[in-house]
């Protein structure tokens, strides 16, 4: 069994889980510890108490922990992404792709450790002089869900430990293996023991004793909107101080495309978006909307492109399209696409789920295709998180941007046209906290804030620089001389 990492000792759980190939179900990847809350509770008890070593640690000290474990991680790209693609399903180079981001996210974050800033101000009275700095928040919860094993952890845990916090994290049940063997590399990585505690396990239970510890100062979670909500309500409801939350949830996203777009561009941007990392994105590209102009040309060309994407074991070569991530989320697929049939929406590709791929039994979804759609349907107002879209035909720009902004949910959003006009118009009016121009909705780079409005997100963005502001806490000092 693969242990906990808990006050710097992997410890054994009473309970544990086996991780399952998408790909193929019979390859079992590892056994992995499922924690107790005790475990949690025991997890934060470490933090708390490493919390004074590792907020006093030198800007040198954090750099070179987060310095060494990005080098480990970009120099095990190749074995950590086969594990990736093993345990969540997207295609190999997707996979090595995202160790990739991880490793030079924590790179990023070793400098941002050692740029720490402040200001020095003259007061408005006389004699006295404010200064601003930042401190670390506390202890904090990391909760991530499955469709990025790595990155989204690195993304929370390296910004965590680069300003001064401990940290416990518990990754999703479905995907412990990247999150375990970044665990194993942060434990060598010359940190002060308990400042980096993994817990694995079950949401209902080590997540949830993971929010209502008064000595969790703050939580970043990154999943679905239900579970967000709950993890807001138990933030303010516990006893003892709030702890300060941050929400990453859900998308509907649009890509807009208009009369004047270039068709080829316009398809690669829906094919990207829709469907690469089998649509398991925030991010994804789920509503295609499309203007009357080029609706007809832009559904003819993306059917003929869907035909040449390769559904298959997500580690073989050749395979563009891997599976699905497990049985529940394929069986929330599936019953979407009923749903959309029942609504009268017309399936122009795919929609059929396949057992078996070369004899290997997986959670094989068809890249599915949706037309004859409205916004009002439920295909195109919750979330299905899978290799499916829907295209909604349009009047012009002005009905695409309505429809476009015409959702709960605000992650990010996309326009394909040649006008410069209409560019930064939808740029300035897409309801979104990412608008991407003759680009994928999805694919965003790790030096600059990342984060939605609406529904899907909630407190300050994520990544980069920015990341400091969840991460630390101001002080506003007064000195009189
Ligand atoms: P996804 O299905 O995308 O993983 P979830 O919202 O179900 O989205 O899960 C995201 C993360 O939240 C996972 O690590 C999961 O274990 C955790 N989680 C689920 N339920 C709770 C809960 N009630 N409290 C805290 N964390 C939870």
């Amino acid at each position: 069994m693969k242990r906990n990492f808990i006050a710097g000792e992997w410890v054994e759980a009473g309970a544990a889980a086996d991780n399952i190939n998408p790909s193929d179900t019979r390859d079992v990847v590892g056994s992995y510890a499922s924690a107790s809350a005790g475990q949690a509770e025991a997890a934060i008890a470490a933090a708390a108490a490493a919390l004074p070593k590792w907020a006093a640690s030198t800007p040198q000290q954090r750099f070179d922990v987060l310095d060494a474990v990005g080098s480990e991680i970009l120099a095990r790209k190749a074995e950590l992404g086969d594990l990736l693609a093993r345990e969540e399903g997207k295609t190999l180079p997707e996979a090595v792709g995202e160790v990739l981001r991880a490793g030079q996210i924590f790179k990023f974050h070793a400098g941002e450790a050692l740029r720490p800033g402040g200001e020095l101000l003259p007061s408005t009275r006389p004699g006295i002089t404010v200064e601003l700095t930042r401190e670390p928040v506390g202890v904090v919860s990391i909760i991530t869900p499955w469709n990025f094993p790595i990155a989204i952890p690195a993304w929370k845990i390296a910004p965590a430990l680069a300003h001064g916090n401990t940290v416990v994290f518990k990754p999703a049940e479905a995907v412990p293996g990247s999150a375990w063997a970044l665990a194993e590399i942060l434990s060598r990585a010359g940190l002060p023991a308990g400042s980096f505690n993994l817990v694995m396990g079950r949401g209902r239970v080590v997540g949830e004793a993971l929010l209502g510890d008064p000595r969790v100062a703050a939580v970043s979670f990154t999943g679905s909107e239900p579970t967000g909500r709950q993890v807001a309500q138990a933030c303010i409801r516990r006893h003892g101080p709030m702890a300060r939350f941050q929400l990453e949830m859900g998308g509907k996203n649009p890509l807009v495309v208009l009369d004047d777009a270039d068709l080829a561009v316009a398809v690669e941007c829906a094919v990207n978006g829709a469907y690469y990392s089998t649509g398991q994105r925030c991010t994804a590209s789920s509503r295609l909307v499309v203007s009357e102009g080029i609706h007809d040309r832009f559904v003819a060309a993306l059917v003929e492109r869907l035909g040449a994407l390769v559904v298959g074991d997500a580690r073989d070569a050749g395979t563009t399209i891997g599976p699905v991530v497990d049985a529940a989320q394929l069986a929330q697929d599936t019953r979407y696409i009923d749903i959309g049939l029942g609504e009268g929406a017309r399936l122009a590709f795919g929609g059929q789920a396949i057992e078996q791929m070369a004899g290997k039994p997986g959670f094989y979804l068809q890249p599915t295709l949706f037309v004859d759609t409205h916004n009002g349907m439920r295909i195109n107002r919750e979330e299905i998180f899978g290799p499916v879209a829907s295209v909604i035909r349009v009047r012009d720009a002005e009905e695409a941007l309505a429809v476009a902004n015409d959702t709960g949910f605000g992650l990010s959003a996309g326009v394909c046209t040649t006008s410069l006009k209409l560019a930064a118009h939808f740029k300035r009016h897409l309801q979104a906290g990412m608008v991407m121009v003759n680009a994928p909705t999805a694919g965003v780079d790790p030096h600059v804030p990342f984060g939605g409005r609406k529904g899907s997100s909630f407190g300050p963005r994520e990544q980069g620089r920015h990341a400091a502001e969840f991460y630390t806490t101001g002080k506003t000092a007064y000195v009189a001389t």
